[in-house]
This record gives C-alpha cells, structure tokens and sequence, in this order.
C-alpha cells in the first residue's frame, strides 16, 4: 500500500514539475479597437505567477498603443503574442503607468520598442526595480525565469498624441506610487487609471504620499469626460462607480487610522480591529487592510505629536 502511495506522489510531484507554466491570457474588447487583458483578483502567488493586474492596448490604425507589460518576462511574451493575434500593425508605443513590478516587469520582451514612462517613475523603476524582481521571485517562483529588470527609455513629456484617429491625453498623478500615469482615450471615452483605482478588490498603499493626496486627485479623475473604466486591478466598469467605491474606501481608512491614534491605539490592535460591512466582500480586502495599517499607522501616530 505504502509503495503504492509513494508512485502516486512520485507521479503527482512530476507532472506539477513537468506542466508548462502558461498564463493563457485573454484580451475582450471593451471599446472600439479597445482590449483589457484582465487579471485575477487575487494576491502573488505560485498559482497566479503573478498574473493580477490588467494590462491593455489599442489597436489605433497607425500601430498599437500598449499600457502597462504585466509581472514577468513570460507574461511579457504571451501578451506580445496575442496582440499579434488580433493585428498585424506593429507596437509603436508602450507605456509603464508606474513603477511597481506586476506593471513593468514584462518590459525585456518589447526591448526594440520604445517605452515611455513619467521621469519620477523611471527613477523609482531604477532605485528599486532589481529588490522588486527579488521579491517576485521569491512570491511566485519560476513563472519569473529569466526575467529582469529593463527600464523605460523614454521620459514621457507628452500631454496628448493623436494617433491613427485615436486623441489620448496624459495625466500625471501622484496618490497611489508617487508618480502615476492616467490615460484617457477621448476617442472612444476609455479611461485607463492604472491603480489610482482599483475595483472590487482591496487597494495597495506601500508607496502612497498621502492618502488625502489620492482622494483629492480622484476628484479630478470623476470630473473628466468617460463611458469606461480600466482600473490597474479588479473589472471595467462603467461611470464612476469604481472612483465612488475608492474614494470610499480612502476615506474610511484614513478615519481609521486617525482615530485610532487619537485614541492611542497600538499598530496591533488597529490590525485586529473589524472592517466596515461594507468592504468585507472586497477582493483580498483582510490583508490590504492589515498591509495598510502597517504602512502607514506610524504617520498617523507622529501627527498626533505636531
Ligand atoms: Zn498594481
């Protein structure tokens, strides 16, 4: 019985080994020549490899725009693939949103194509890019093979480009990395946020100025003029439902933290302390929120001292 058992984990051990790591990525066309390849809403990890952030691109006429290039240098590949699935024009523009890993780490495979990213993220890309590969490596393990660091090689300077009948404008923002790239399609009303908004599914603030900065920047992001909405992670959605939800959610956590220095409350109790009903159902929500608080508990703290 007992060798028995030991084939079958021999044998079960081998095909997990052997199963060729593939993403399978799929793009839906959400607007006219519009495709959001959509990830999970889940956190790193070795089932995902990665793959929870949404990338997209629009297929203008005179050649693809692209947004964002996903965790790896597989996920890279795979998506350079099935854009070639869907045209043949070639790729004349990518852009990095901002500088964290599951946005850019897909960068090496369009190495012969320009890739334009805000200066500020092009710096933080080059000061902290190699510890942020480090450490995808180590959360989602071979999914990451041979993928490195490759930096954005063009300061974007650009407000607008017309290209191929598509009128993109380009914001700079600043809530949720430091340096953010908004991206609206006046074209076809598509706005790409990257993760100044995520939707149903908690959001992530280890680089955040200032979580009034993000709540103030939202209210010019619901000014503009918009039918879609493609956030860094979680479902497009229409209107601005998902700013509602974020801005939301920005405003609970900072009366939160707040609070909970006035009352002189310790980091761990903040932690044990329940969610508001409302965000429960939210994507990951217990451990964004248990991440938050210990990035930014201590600035609550030190402003109760000034
Ligand atoms: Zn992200």
């Amino acid at each position: 019985m007992k060798s028995y058992l030991a084939v079958f984990l021999m044998l079960l051990c081998e095909s997990l080994y052997s199963a060729p790591l593939q993403y399978n990525l799929t793009a839906h066309e959400i607007a006219l020549n519009t495709w959001v390849v959509e990830g999970k809403r889940e956190d790193f990890s070795r089932a995902n490899g990665g793959n929870i952030v949404n990338t997209a691109f629009i297929v203008t006429g005179e050649g693809v725009v692209l947004l964002d290039t996903g965790p790896s240098l597989k996920y890279g590949r795979e998506l350079r693939t099935l854009i070639g699935t869907i045209t043949d024009q070639p790729i004349q523009y990518i852009f990095n949103t901002h500088h964290h890993p599951d946005h850019f780490l897909g960068n090496q495979t369009f190495h012969d194509r320009p890739i334009y990213a805000l200066p500020k993220t092009g710096k933080l890309m080059a000061e902290h890019g190699s510890a942020f590969a480090e450490n995808m490596y180590r959360l989602v393990g071979d999914w990451m093979r041979s993928t490195e660091v490759h930096l954005p090689d063009q300061p974007l300077t650009l407000e607008r480009l017309d290209l191929g009948g598509h009128r993109l404008r380009f914001m700079s923002m600043t809530g949720h990395a430091g340096a953010d790239l908004v991206v609206l399609d006046e074209t076809t009303a598509v706005l790409f946020t990257a993760d100044m908004v995520f939707y149903q599914r908690a959001l992530t603030t280890p680089h955040t100025p200032d979580l009034k900065q993000w709540i103030t920047e939202l209210a010019h992001l619901e000014k503009l003029e918009f039918k879609w909405l493609v956030p860094g992670h979680g479902p497009v959605s229409e209107g601005t439902e998902a700013i509602v939800q974020m801005r939301d959610y920005l405003i609970w956590l900072d009366k939160r933290l707040r609070q909970a220095a006035e009352q002189g409350l310790t980091m761990n109790e903040v932690i044990q302390l329940p969610l508001d009903s409302r965000f429960v159902g939210l994507a990951v929500a217990r451990k964004e929120y248990i991440r938050s608080v210990a990035h930014l508990y201590e600035r609550y703290e030190n402003a109760m001292f000034e």
